[in-house]
């Protein structure tokens, strides 16, 4: 083990006082009521492990493993101990002792083979019939072998399309002098790219639509680089660090062409743009000491991506007309969609993102949900499949919070949080639509 990796896992135990803080907003610690899974817990776990005075074995495995990687406990803190950080570097050794497994290995692979990928999905979509089901408006498999059944049966499968966004749209998509802009003379006021996100790519494409419908009548050109690759977010939860690192690195190498071509990348996803914007260093940094490999030219790169890169609504929101724009359009609150919004732990906590969601929705009747902060239960690869049963658990507290707010309508700038909620939703019968916050804007614009 280096002796920077190992020293950043022994330092924040160090220096956490044992206040207890983090503990009683911990995911985690609300299902397993053990020190062993919460924050200081794990900080104290793992640093005994990274001095050598605990052996890595399977229960250390699981431990690691059961957290959300929700950074509640990051936000709760006093001195705000990098307690996210120190869990993924233990799972990169995790990863090194036990390896990938065959099921994450296979996923990882097609993340980062968007032309396999692309057939996958056409298949599946010419098979739908045949492969699912739908109730209430979502997709559950019809055949769900004995093996399987706890993991998939009845459980809402995100919706397969015959074309991913980035099939559909390629390249610039400039203004047409014939939309009717916000501007008299229908001039691109900004160049923008889109980094899509792989959810929003193959699954919910009308939320990278509704983007563009969006950024158009905004008077903004669009650039849609479709050589993208995955951010890398699975692999990296899962500490396997070089396939994380690898399509970090081509999509730096990728976007380093045409950067200077656009003034901003925007990201409607919580997750890839907290990836991109905090997760991708430490990666960067993590392979470097674990690994020795010298990636000073690729945080240069970084550095020059993630200062013109934000997140759709903040973008949208402090930097363009749009909630002027939105002021033509109001909404009669007594008739209409009552939404509640979920705040994304990528979103709130990690990027410090959500009012500006909320102040684009304010045509709309906003209930608030009671926890509205509170993690939805995705958790990542290993919660959603080794430990579904965690999932389950908090995803049916937020279920509850959702059908308790009156809403009719769920929103979250998040596509993993909606595979998750969608879930929980169907799983305790509670009708209520999921919609990302651009599709509701560019449905507010008559878009
Ligand atoms: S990241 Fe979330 S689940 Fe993990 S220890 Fe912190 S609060 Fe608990
Ligand atoms: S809140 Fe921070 S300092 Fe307090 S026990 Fe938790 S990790 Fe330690």
């Amino acid at each position: 083990m280096s002796e920077n990796h190992s020293t950043i896992m022994q330092k924040s135990a160090l220096s956490c006082v044992k206040c207890a803080k983090c503990i009683p907003t911990c995911t985690i610690y609300s299902i397993n009521r053990d020190e062993v899974t919460a924050p200081r817990g794990y900080l104290d776990l793992v640093s005994a492990y990274a001095e050598g005075k605990l052996k890595m074995d399977m229960e250390f495995k699981d431990s690691i493993e059961s957290c959300f990687l929700c950074t509640t406990c990051v936000t709760q803190c006093p001195i705000s101990l990098p307690i996210d950080v120190v869990i993924e570097r233990a799972r990169v050794d995790i990863a090194q002792k036990y390896g990938i497994p065959l099921y994450k290995r296979i996923a990882f692979y097609l993340l980062g083979n968007r032309k396999v990928l692309n057939i996958l999905f056409s298949f599946g979509f010419y098979f739908n019939p045949c492969l699912f089901k739908t109730s209430n408006g979502h997709k559950k498999l019809r055949f769900v072998p004995s093996r399987f059944r706890d993991l998939l049966d009845g459980r809402v499968i995100a919706p397969l399309l015959s074309k991913s966004f980035l099939q559909r749209y390629s390249g610039w998509q400039r203004i047409n002098n014939t939309i009717k802009g916000y501007t008299s003379d229908s001039k691109p006021l900004q160049k923008v790219g889109i980094y899509i996100g792989c959810l929003s790519n193959y699954n919910y494409i009308d939320v990278g639509i509704s983007l563009v419908k969006i950024l158009q009548r905004l008077d903004i050109d669009v650039f849609i680089p479709n050589k993208q690759e995955c951010c890398g977010a699975p692999a990296f939860f899962s500490g396997d660090i070089r396939n994380t690192t690898r399509l970090i690195k081509k999509n730096l190498d990728y976007f380093m062409t045409f950067i200077h071509e656009i003034d901003v990348v925007l990201i409607p996803e919580a997750t890839c743009a907290s990836m991109l914007k905090l997760d991708w260093l430490h990666a960067l940094e993590i392979e470097t000491e674990v690994f020795g490999m010298d990636n000073t030219e690729y945080i240069q790169k970084l550095d020059i991506l993630t200062k013109k890169t934000f997140m759709a609504s903040e973008w949208l929101y402090k930097h363009t007309r749009l909630m002027d724009l939105l002021k033509n359009f109001p909404i009669d609150k007594n008739i209409d969609k009552v939404i509640t919004y979920h705040d994304p732990c990528h979103a709130k906590k990690t990027l410090k993102i959500f009012q500006e969601p909320r102040h684009l929705l304010s045509n709309f009747h906003i209930v608030e949900m009671k926890d509205s902060n509170v993690c939805c239960g995705f958790g990542g690869v290993t919660i959603q499949s080794e430990k579904y049963h965690l999932a389950k658990h908090i995803g049916d507290n937020k279920a509850l919070n959702i059908a308790n707010s009156g809403a009719n309508v769920v929103s979250a700038e998040c596509s993993a949080c909606r595979m998750q909620i969608n879930d929980s939703l169907e799983r305790n019968n509670v009708q209520v639509e999921f919609k990302h916050p651009l599709e509701l804007i560019a449905q507010n614009l008559g878009l």
